[in-house]
């Protein structure tokens, strides 16, 4: 594995370590391109719901100089770059775009995990009727259709039986988006590595079905992840099993681009 653009750090407070030992363990991994994608924070939210699993915004400029600091101490040894991952919430996301201006994110994954617009919305690995897995593809093709994202994170991570039938149906409207928009679609190292129910073969398949291009996404949470061969291998071999095209690249300056067109 040559890059990985889905990478955390302790601000989100469900990941650890220092900002430093993901660069260093990446580097032992042969990694030679890094982005770090925390989970971004969220303006507009009324009270603190959600700050057990984001980085407040507060402490965006922390995040935002310590990895600005780590690309020109490592500057010659890895490409590091500055992302986020984040939600897409229709009310909000103008609200976040005003908030975000002054940092440089060069790029945003989209990481949908709650569905509607704010921390009422539900976790979307609840979903188990066809009207809310309905919602979340609606949600997921609104947000890449954008421009801001350079591509969906385990998109599989919603929650409906993988036998339902809109499964397959609006799981085909998200790859296809992310394919007419030239985006890749992540396949999770971190569902791997946890067991979770993402990503599972129905994915796979279907993303053979509509030629989709994959990307690996190690969502480390913790440094380990990067040298964890046993789930990296797992994932190869899924990959290679449904014969999917792989790619190494993303869009990495699309969400600075989208800056100067829409503000
Ligand atoms: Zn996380
Ligand atoms: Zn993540």
């Amino acid at each position: 594995m040559k890059a990985n653009f889905h990478t955390h750090t302790f601000r989100c407070n469900h990941a650890g370590c220092s900002d430093q030992r993901y660069v260093d363990v990446a580097i032992e991994a042969g990694i030679g391109t890094l982005g770090f994608s925390d989970h971004a924070p969220y303006v507009g939210f009324e009270g603190d719901f959600y700050s057990f699993y984001r980085m407040r915004p507060e402490q965006l400029e922390d995040y935002v100089t310590s990895v600005n600091e780590l690309r020109e101490q490592y500057k010659g040894r890895i490409d590091i770059h500055l992302g986020l991952e984040a939600e897409y919430y229709p009310k909000l996301f103008p609200k976040l775009l005003e908030f975000l201006k002054p940092y440089g994110i060069e790029y945003l994954i989209l990481g949908q995990h709650y569905l509607d617009d704010d921390q009422h919305g539900m976790y979307v690995q609840w979903v188990n009727t066809e009207e809310d897995m309905v919602r979340y593809a609606d949600q997921c093709v609104e947000a890449l259709e954008t421009g801001a994202f350079s591509y969906i994170a385990h998109p599989d991570i919603v929650g409906l039986d993988r036998k339902h039938p809109a499964f397959r149906r609006e799981m085909k409207r998200i790859l296809e988006c992310s394919g007419r928009l030239g985006l890749p679609v992540e396949v999770n190292v971190l569902g791997i590595y946890r067991d979770r129910i993402y990503p599972c073969e129905e994915f796979l398949d279907l993303c053979r079905e509509c030629g989709s291009r994959v990307i690996l996404g190690i969502d480390a949470h913790l440094p380990e992840q990067f040298t964890d061969a046993p789930s990296i291998e797992k994932a190869y071999n899924l990959i290679e099993k449904y014969g999917l095209e792989v790619t190494e690249t993303i869009d990495t300056t699309r969400f600075l681009r989208y800056y100067e067109a829409n503000t």
